[in-house]
C-alpha cells in the first residue's frame, strides 16, 4: 500500500519556491517514491491511501541542530547538573522531545548530556515503545578547568551527574571520547571555550590547537562528528583549523577563522533564539538581571550578528539551532523562532531560512542523506500548515497552524497536556534573593531606619 499527499503548495527544501498542486506519494516503509506535478503523478491503485492536504502548505519537517534534551527548562546550572536523578531526567526528556515534535520539528541533536540520557531516548523512540523525534545524540561535554561546563570551584569539581566530563590530559579526552561511542553517541561534543577571559576581554580557549585536533581526528576515525560550543575567537579558530563539524555560536569570529572554516568544510550554529529570549524576557528582579546578563547579551548579540553575516556571505553553511532547554527556551515554545530571527537579523530570506531548518541541517544530522528533503529516497518527513511561512515565517512558531506532522509517513500527534513545572525542573536550595537588613525591613514595613546615634 502506497500513500499518496495532495499538496496545495509543496516546498520540497531542495528549491526556493513552493510548488501548487504536487503530489507526494511514500511507500509503507515511509520512504518517498514520487515528488512532483498532480497530472504527472502515477497511477493510484484502489487500495492505495489518500490523504487530501490540498488546502495546506506541506514541507519537510524541521530540524533543531541544537536542543537539550537532558535540561529540563532549566532555571540555573546547577538545576541542569544536581538535583535530579539522571533517570528522572530520560523521561523528562522524552516528554519535552514530544513537545518539540508537537511544534513541527521532527528531528533535533542533543549536543551535550548527562549520563545516557539522549541516546536512551533516541533508542526509546527509535524502537517504536514512544513517538518522538529522530534524535541525534552526544554524550556529556569533553570539558577542562577553562570550558563551559566546569561551573563549580576547583574543590568541588565536576559532579558525575553533570553535563560535562572533566578531562585532564588528551590521553584522558580520547579515552571519554572511546567511552561514549562504544556506549552509542552520534557525536562528541566538546566546550571549546567557556567563561574565562584574558586581561583583555578575550574569551581563552579551553584546549589548545593540538589538544583540539587530536580530540577531532579520534572522534573522526570512530566515525563521529564533532560539535563545540566556541564562543571566542581563539576557540572558533581552533575549532576550524582541527575540521570540527558543527561550531555553536562563534560570535567572535573573524576573517582568519572564516578561511580556515572554508578550508575544512566546518558549519555554523550561530544560534539567536537562546540570547535573544535572555535579551528580551528576563525580569530585572531575576538573579540575571540582577547580574546584567540581558545588556551583556545584547552586546555579545549585535557582535555576532555582523559577524555571521559575513561568515554567510563567504558561503560558510548556517544551520538553526536554539539552545532549546532553558527556562528561556522551553522545549517546543521557541524553537522556530530562530527562523524568524535569522530573516530579521541575519538578512535570510524566509525560503532560505525554510532551507536552513530543514535540508542545511540535515547535512549535520546522522542519517542526514535521508531526511531534509522531500524528494525520492528519502523518509517522508512532513508538515501540513494552514499557511504559506514563505508569506509569513513568524507564524511557525504558532501550533494550532500545524494541521498534520508526518515522519517516516507515520502521521505523528501528540495530545497537549498539562503538567507541574515545579515539580519537573528548579529544585535549587536558595530561598531568598533580598537581604533582610535592618534598614532594608523598616523600608518594607514603610518606617524610617532607626540610626544607631538616635
Ligand atoms: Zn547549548
Amino acid at each position: 500500500m502506497k500513500t499518496f499527499v495532495h499538496c496545495g503548495r509543496l516546498f520540497t527544501g531542495g528549491e526556493d519556491e513552493a510548488e501548487t498542486k504536487q503530489t507526494l506519494v511514500f511507500d509503507e516503509a515511509g520512504i518517498i517514491e514520487y515528488v512532483g506535478a498532480e497530472a504527472a503523478a502515477p497511477q493510484r491503485a484502489r487500495h492505495d491511501r489518500l490523504l487530501d492536504y490540498a488546502a495546506l502548505f506541506v514541507m519537510p519537517g524541521l530540524i533543531d541542530v541544537h536542543t537539550h534534551l537532558a535540561y529540563g527548562n532549566a532555571k540555573s546550572e546547577e538545576d541542569i547538573d544536581l538535583y535530579s536523578p539522571l533517570e528522572f531526567r530520560a523521561l523528562r526528556g522524552l516528554f519535552f522531545a514530544q513537545k518539540c515534535v508537537a511544534a513541527g520539528f521532527t528531528a533535533l541533536c542533543s549536543p551535550g548530556d548527562a549520563g545516557r540520557i539522549s541516546l536512551s531516548i533516541r533508542n526509546a523512540i527509535r524502537a517504536g515503545l514512544f513517538d518522538g523525534p529522530r534524535v541525534m545524540a552526544a554524550g556529556p561535554y569533553v570539558t577542562t578547568h577553562q570550558g563551559l561546563t566546569d561551573w563549580y570551584p576547583t574543590w568541588i569539581g565536576a559532579p558525575e551527574t553533570s553535563i560535562g566530563k572533566l578531562v585532564t590530559t588528551t590521553a584522558e579526552a580520547i579515552e571519554e571520547i572511546r567511552r561514549q561511542v562504544k556506549d552509542g553517541v552520534d557525536c562528541i561534543k566538546v566546550a571549546l571555550d567557556g567563561i574565562q577571559r584574558r586581561d583583555n576581554g578575550e574569551l581563552v580557549a579551553a584546549f589548545n590547537q593540538e589538544e583540539t585536533e587530536a580530540m577531532v581526528r579520534e572522534s573522526h576515525r570512530l566515525g563521529k562528528k564533532v560539535v563545540v560550543h566556541a564562543r571566542g575567537r581563539e576557540a572558533t579558530l581552533y575549532a576550524a583549523r582541527s575540521g570540527v563539524d558543527l561550531i555553536f555560536h562563534a560570535n567572535h569570529l573573524d576573517d582568519e577563522c572564516i578561511a580556515a572554516m572554508l578550508e575544512t568544510g566546518s558549519a555554523l550554529c550561530p544560534t539567536l533564539t537562546q540570547p535573544k529570549n535572555v535579551i528580551e524576557f528576563t525580569q530585572p528582579h531575576e538573579p540575571a538581571g540582577q547580574k546584567g546578563r540581558p545588556a551583556a547579551a545584547r552586546r555579545e548579540y549585535d557582535i555576532g550578528c555582523a559577524n555571521w553575516k559575513k561568515a554567510r556571505a563567504a558561503g560558510i553553511p548556517m544551520m538553526t539551532g536554539t539552545d532549546t532547554g532553558f527556562a528561556v527556551t522551553p522545549y517546543g515554545e521557541w524553537n522556530a523562532r530562530e527562523l524568524e530571527l535569522f530573516v530579521d537579523d541575519l538578512g535570510f530570506t524566509p525560503a532560505a531560512a525554510l532551507r536552513a531548518a530543514t535540508e542545511v541541517n540535515a547535512r549535520f544530522m546522522t542519517g542526514g542523506d535521508q531526511i531534509g528533503r522531500l524528494e525520492p529516497g528519502r523518509f517522508a518527513d512532513f508538515l501540513a500548515l494552514d499557511f504559506s511561512p514563505l508569506d509569513n515565517i513568524g507564524w511557525l512558531q504558532d501550533k494550532s497552524r500545524i494541521r498534520a506532522v508526518h515522519i517516516a509517513g507515520k502521521p505523528v500527534s501528540i495530545p497537549e497536556r498539562g503538567y507541574d513545572p515545579r515539580q519537573v525542573t528548579d529544585f535549587a536550595l536558595s530561598n531568598w534573593t533580598e537581604l533582610y537588613t535592618r534598614a532594608r525591613v523598616a523600608e518594607l514595613r514603610g518606617e524610617a531606619p532607626r540610626l544607631a546615634a538616635e
